[in-house]
């Protein structure tokens, strides 16, 4: 599965608390922009569920130890466990 990624341009400044990345949606049958919202805390990694802004609907889950957190928040590095490549902001 290989959804298109259109290049669009969106206003950022609604989703400035948002981790500003999109997702393809089954539901809207596109490409959406999504809200991450923290959805498990464990003692080794955190949860993280991606939400259609759009519909609501979930659309992905990415899975962040504690590692890779401290890594992801120093270098912002790709290292993500998502099936779906997320685009970040930069
Ligand atoms: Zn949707």
């Amino acid at each position: 599965m290989t959804p298109n990624q259109h290049e669009q341009q969106q206003p950022q400044s609604q989703f400035e608390n948002f981790t500003a990345s999109t997702l393809y949606c089954q539901k809207c049958r596109a490409t959406t922009p999504v809200r991450e919202r923290l959805l498990l805390v464990l003692p080794d990694k955190e949860i993280f569920d991606y939400l259609c802004t759009e519909c609501g609907s979930s659309v992905g889950q990415r899975e962040v130890t504690a590692g890779e957190k401290m890594m992801t928040e120093a270098v912002r590095s790709r290292r993500q466990q998502v099936r779906i490549p997320l685009r970040s902001l930069r």
